[in-house]
């Protein structure tokens, strides 16, 4: 087994640093469980994180609202029946505060903090090929050296502004919901504006509506928002709850996305329009994602199907929305429902009826310029206390290229994946031997409900590299014909989908200049995990070992 104390030397300026087996960037959800993994098999671990706690994505999403849209007992580690039964989750849908609180309990529960560095951004990861090492460095000059190299950096992690001129103008408060502060914002009686109504937006604004003097939601493309019904889980639950982890982990296992939810096997057409309105109306009565994942099986497929129930949701809209004018805005018409990520609300649409509540259509009248004291659109000036911009993120490769990796001969990963990302499994892109990037682009952990998945793929790269050590092998890469032959594939798994037709960050459609291509794997999570188990059965076929 390998040696699992760090060798140190300079940890700053030229030297190569302190060296381990692997290093790992994040400590979230999925870089938590890949240290806790590699520990056990016997490696020397250093987990660079950016943030000064653990958590990944409920570290830093802390905006009023911030809550799970996927049911908390499906979103929880699976690993621990310990840690499974001595965790109560308090609501079907957690919010942030407790989801973070969670994070930092498994990691106190399993001594994970001590391979942690906190405050610690990593500016560039090279591979150095003769000496077959990666070679980290922070944005402080911190170095280090490992052999193998897995990113943990999370999916929506890159935050987006707009490309509007003026924001270095701006002399009152600012955030983006990526990057909430840790000492909350006072938001009461002030007068505030919302930039953005992604699933980040609804939840926010539906929150901050409750306190805020006066409120300004600026809306570039109306959504199809769901209810949540979330509710606390009451003892007796929470006892059937604990008692049934195998079979709700199961079931995750089985379904498209790793959730709870089936999609019905009956197409829209194979039942009475009686029949259907009385199923939609039972989806819509149900908690999370039912309406999206648990609806008829051509909803995703067909236009025709879709456009039953995207009328179905208008009208759900119309109906909660009391100025019709108001509620027009409201409703989507430029894209099908589900081809952009549902947002799931709590009184979402009532905020629009409130007297304080103002909202804007960007499209009728654009923003021109951030001004010193709020906005200016085509018509109108605002003035403003706080701007919030929830404008979301440059998605699943956004937080690569934020990072310089560079690869054999100096390769720049960005550059590589400049025409859209190039990848086997999503696990492996050629050219950049011993690097495994969890929860990647094209792979199946991307459109999942992320644990579910991400546990999967650490599973799978913890065996490969035991593999790799019981079989001699120093080094991995994918091969060139078995990336082409995963990229290609994955572009076929979103052929017949209607999630082409939506502008989103799925696309990569979200970030001015971004080439749009399908970021992540439309397979179903039962499909990848079936390709990940054959590949490694063949001994890691598709893959150079040396
Ligand atoms: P998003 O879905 O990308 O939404 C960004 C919003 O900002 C959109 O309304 C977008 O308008 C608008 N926007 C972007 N740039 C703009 C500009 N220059 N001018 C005006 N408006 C602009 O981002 P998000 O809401 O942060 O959500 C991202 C993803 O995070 C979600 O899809 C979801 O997967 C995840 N999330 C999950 C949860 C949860 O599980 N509970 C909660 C929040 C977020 P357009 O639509 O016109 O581009």
């Amino acid at each position: 087994m390998a040696n699992t104390t760090p060798q140190t030397s300079s940890t700053t300026g030229t030297g190569p640093g302190e060296q381990f087996d692997a290093i790992i960037i994040g400590a979230g959800l999925t870089g938590l469980y890949q240290l806790y993994k590699l520990r056990q098999l016997g490696l020397s671990v250093r987990v660079y994180e950016a943030g000064s706690g653990v958590g990944g994505t409920w570290y830093w999403n802390r905006y009023p609202g911030a809550r799970f849209d996927s049911e908390s007992y499906s979103y929880g580690y699976s690993f621990s029946e310990e840690l499974l039964q001595e965790w109560d989750w308090k609501e079907h849908f957690s919010g942030q505060p407790e989801n973070e609180r969670y994070l930092n309990y498994v990691a106190d529960k399993f001594d994970l903090r001590r391979d942690i560095q906190f405050n610690a951004r990593v500016a560039s990861a090279l591979y150095d090929e003769r000496a077959n090492r990666w070679q980290l460095q922070t944005e402080d000059g911190h170095r280090a050296q490992a052999q193998f190299l897995i990113t943990a950096v999370g999916v929506l992690s890159a935050p987006q502004m707009p490309n509007v001129a003026g924001l270095d103008t701006y002399t009152g408060e600012w955030c983006h919901t990526g990057l909430w502060p840790k000492t909350p914002l006072n938001l009461a009686g002030k007068r505030v504006g919302v930039i953005g109504t992604g699933a980040s937006g609804v939840q926010l604004i539906t929150e901050i509506a409750k306190e805020v003097g006066h409120l300004t939601v600026f809306q570039r493309t109306p959504n199809y928002c769901a209810p949540l019904h979330n509710k606390p889980i009451d003892e007796e639950t929470q006892k059937k709850i604990k008692a049934s982890y195998p079979e709700i982990f199961k079931k995750c296992r089985e379904t498209f996305a790793g959730m709870i939810h089936h999609f019905d096997p009956r197409s829209v057409f194979e039942v009475s329009a009686e029949e259907r309105e009385a199923f939609y109306e039972q989806i819509w009565s149900e908690p999370g994602f039912r309406k999206w994942l648990g609806n008829f099986r051509d909803v995703m497929s067909s236009k025709e199907a879709n456009d039953t129930f995207a009328e179905f949701v208008r009208n759900k809209i119309r109906a909660r929305v009391k100025d019709p004018a108001v509620a027009n805005k409201l409703v989507p018409t430029n894209h099908p429902f589900g081809s952009k990520r549902v947002p799931l609300e709590s009184g979402y649409y009532e905020v629009y009826n409130q007297d304080n509540v103002v909202l804007v259509d960007l499209k009728e009248t654009p923003i021109t310029r951030i001004t010193p004291k709020g906005l200016k659109t085509s018509t109108t000036e605002y003035e403003f206390d706080v701007l919030i911009f929830a404008t979301g993120f440059d998605a699943v490769t956004g937080a690569f290229n934020r990072i310089n990796i560079r690869g054999v001969g100096g390769q720049g990963l960005k550059d590589k994946w400049a025409d859209g990302p190039r990848t086997y499994l999503g696990i492996q892109s050629v050219g950049f031997p011993n690097l495994f990037t969890l929860v990647g682009p094209h792979n199946g952990a991307t459109f999942c409900n992320i644990p579910r998945c991400s546990e999967q793929n650490v599973e799978w790269v913890t065996d490969c590299i035991r593999y790799m050590r019981e079989h001699n092998h120093g080094r991995i890469e994918a091969k060139l014909d078995a990336e082409g032959a995963w990229t290609a594939h994955v572009a076929d798994t979103i052929a017949d989908s209607l999630l082409l037709q939506a502008d989103s960050w799925f696309m990569g459609a979200n970030t001015p200049g971004k080439k749009r291509t399908f970021l992540m794997y439309a397979g179903g999570t039962p499909a990848y995990r079936a390709k990940c188990d054959e590949v490694a059965a063949k001994g890691y076929e598709g893959f150079a070992l040396q």
